[in-house]
């Protein structure tokens, strides 16, 4: 049976701003994000067996419709008229669960991709993008990739220069933060700062780094939560290693710093190393699709 590969990008929030409670209970979101180069790897078989199976070297996450690579594939099987065909997604994942990296939503975007392009592209990129939205807001853009603002839910984009040469330390601390928990918090507390956002998209347009660096926020970062405290410590260590600037990505708990593309990253590392479990360094990723 033919067998295809896809590597599924995490995202990191350059900017995360939340711009209004609607009547329906979500959140309209104004934010940058970026695709950066740690991934997921997928293989995806057609099989006879007539249903779609995700199998993982995470055995926590779900390998039925609650895994969001299982629920993309179905969306585009019965988009492209192939309801019933078998398939079996195997994620060897790197994107750690639960860190605000879009990881979930990163395979699904890679499975419809791949999906995509087994069948000799039945939908346009702009159709993909669609078909992506109804599978989970941070899907669309993970589908698209590369430096761009999202709004509404997180699923109306618009494509934006590209972040200027850079390198990325990320880190991971041991513990998840509930993203429906972190709303609430933020309803109940209000906000009082917003990013810049009108800034950072001006600094990506003048191709300058320290500018976007400068004014990287996630409003996320002044909840009321005591893990929070850790971000700022992790925050603390990127800043005095050298990054230009360093936020929490998402609702966590993943947090980031920007270096210069000729920095040394090491002391960062090693210095995150000593106290959590997932350091690593990245590089941007540009426009997939
Ligand atoms: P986001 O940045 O979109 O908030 P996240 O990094 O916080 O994402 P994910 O890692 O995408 O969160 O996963 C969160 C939840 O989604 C987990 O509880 C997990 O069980 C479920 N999930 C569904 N599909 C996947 C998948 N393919 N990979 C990882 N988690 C998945």
């Amino acid at each position: 049976m033919e067998q295809i590969r896809e590597k599924a990008y995490a995202k990191l929030n350059i900017s995360l701003d939340v711009t209004e409670r609607r009547a329906d209970g979500y959140h309209d979101m104004c934010m940058v994000m970026q695709t950066i180069s740690i991934c997921d790897e997928l293989e995806l078989e057609l099989t006879d067996t007539g249903r779609v199976q995700v199998k993982s070297n995470f055995s926590f996450i779900p390998g039925d419709e609650r895994n969001l690579a299982a629920k993309a594939a179905l969306a585009f099987l019965e988009a492209a008229g192939k309801q019933g065909q078998g398939l079996l997604v195997t994620l060897n994942k790197s994107i750690p669960v639960g860190a605000g990296m879009a990881g979930g939503s990163a395979d699904a975007a890679a499975v419809l991709r791949a999906l995509n392009r087994l069948y000799g592209a039945p939908l346009s990129p702009e159709e993909l993008e669609t078909l992506a939205a109804r599978v989970g807001s941070d899907v669309p853009f993970c589908v698209r990739g590369g430096t761009v603002l999202a709004t509404g839910r997180g699923e109306k984009l618009e494509s934006l220069p590209a972040l200027p040469p850079c390198r990325f330390v990320v880190c991971k601390p041991d513990f998840s933060i509930s993203t429906p928990e972190l709303f609430r918090k933020l309803d109940q507390t209000g906000l009082r700062c917003h990013p810049d956002t009108a800034g950072i998209v001006a600094a990506l347009q003048a191709g300058e780094l320290e500018p976007i660096a400068r004014r990287m926020y996630n409003v996320f970062e002044e909840v009321d939560d005591r893990r929070l405290r850790t971000v700022k410590e992790i925050k603390g260590v990127l800043l005095d290693c050298g990054a230009l600037g360093a936020i929490m990505t998402g609702t966590g708990s993943a947090v980031f710093g920007v270096f210069r593309p000729d920095a040394d990253c090491a002391p960062a590392l090693a210095a995150l190393r000593r106290d959590y479990g997932f350091c690593r360094e990245a590089v941007g990723v540009e426009r997939l699709l």
